[in-house]
């Protein structure tokens, strides 16, 4: 055990027998694609965020897309976002033909800042896409503000933020209750619940939620499982072009599992961070995630600003913590600064470029030891 060298993964699912127990039900069903397994997760996933409407679907990047599809977006229309996220939120609207416009972040949240959101708006915006970036709830209550008076819709990209909950109006709510019109979550193994590769969107209208469960299977009038049960003879058609976005039964029997964790992961989730924030005031140049007095994050990722008063540079301090067993990695990436966004800009957004090359993400996980915890600690601490 003792020359056994340490090493400690930047995140791991939390995954058991109890999903090996679902999904072995799945398979034996016969029925493996979307079915009554994907309806009871969506149920519940329902239930768990306090939305009216729930729809799965194969991955989040699927979900924007089909969510700005859905609400009119195409080609020579502006889709509001940040830069500092996955790439696939910035996809999602080219997807669909648009072009995305990038907003700086606010330097404290690296979240959208919403001082510069009105500014991007022109004539041809046609929704905005704000990120709940690792977790963190963006400043909601702002940005709806705004686009209220623009009459534009918002999609929240909550890929990341289940459990998260957020201030509007003065009361707290999950992320995912819709406070915009849609919301879009992912179960990569990467976010805090999995179902291997997954997606949700949440929304209070009817009408919206009946269009994602048409254009998720090629816009069928009848889906297959109408079709299945029905005792007389009857023939699907298809008023217009869909998208094979389809969750599998396989992955919502997971996902059922997994979701009844979910109170426990978050928990855990929360406590493992206090203790990080908690070490870290110790530590001169290191800052820990600030929590805006909005926001209620899940801290599916935990991310650390590297000060200039800090004596390594945050690339040193990454391969330090390497050479210790420690898995880290930067930042969230910037979008404008990849190759695939050449071209695009012009682009003016010194607080993303900023928070991309300072900031490290440390490992956090349920599963993960207060004894690793405390390791890691000490090996930020250790320069002094
Ligand atoms: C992970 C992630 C996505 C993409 O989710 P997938 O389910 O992998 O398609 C989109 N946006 C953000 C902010 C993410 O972190």
């Amino acid at each position: 055990m003792s020359d056994q060298r340490r090493s400690i993964p930047i995140t791991r699912p939390f995954l058991g027998h109890e999903e090996v127990i679902e999904a072995e039900a799945a398979i034996l069903s016969g029925w493996l694609t979307q079915g009554s397994r994907v309806a009871a997760f969506e149920e519940e996933f329902a239930r768990f965020v306090g939305a009216p409407h729930a729809c799965a679907v194969s991955s989040c990047t699927a979900a924007l897309h089909l969510a700005l599809h859905a609400l009119g977006v195409g080609p020579g229309d502006e889709v509001v976002t940040v830069s500092h996220t996955f790439i696939a939120t910035a996809n999602a609207a080219r997807l669909c033909g648009a072009r995305p416009v990038f907003v700086d972040i606010d330097p404290r949240t690296f979240n959208m800042d919403p001082t510069l959101l009105e500014r991007a708006i022109t004539p041809r915006t046609r929704a905005i896409l704000p990120v709940h970036q690792i977790g963190l709830p963006c400043d909601l209550e702002s940005i709806l503000d705004i686009a209220r008076r623009h009459q534009l819709p918002v999609v929240e990209d909550a890929a990341c933020a289940i459990g998260g909950e957020v201030l509007v109006n003065g009361e707290w709510a999950r992320i995912g209750r819709p406070h915009g019109v849609v919301a879009c979550f992912s179960f990569h193994p990467r976010k805090v619940i999995t179902t291997g590769e997954g997606g949700m969107l949440t929304t209070r209208d009817p009408q919206l939620d009946r269009r994602f469960r048409r254009l998720r299977q090629h816009a069928m009038s009848l889906p297959d499982t109408v079709r299945h049960a029905s005792r007389t003879v009857v023939f699907e058609e298809y008023p217009e072009m869909g998208f094979n976005y389809r969750m599998t039964d396989l992955q919502a029997a997971v996902g059922l599992a997994q979701l009844r964790r979910l109170p426990g992961l978050l928990e855990e989730r929360i406590r493992q961070a206090l203790r990080y924030s908690r070490g870290l005031r110790e530590i001169r140049g290191l800052r820990a995630p600030f929590v805006p007095c909005h926001a209620r994050p899940n801290y599916q990722s935990y991310a650390v600003e590297v000060t200039p008063d800090y004596p390594l540079s945050r690339d040193q301090l990454m391969q330090h913590l390497l050479d210790q067993g420690v898995s880290t990695r930067r930042g969230i990436m910037n979008v404008h600064q990849e190759p695939a966004y050449e071209g695009l800009g012009p682009y003016h957004l010194p607080c993303s470029e900023a928070a991309r090359d300072s900031s490290i993400l440390l490992p956090l996980f349920p599963g993960m030891t207060d004894e690793d915890g405390d390791f890691v600690l000490r090996e930020l601490n250790r320069f002094r």
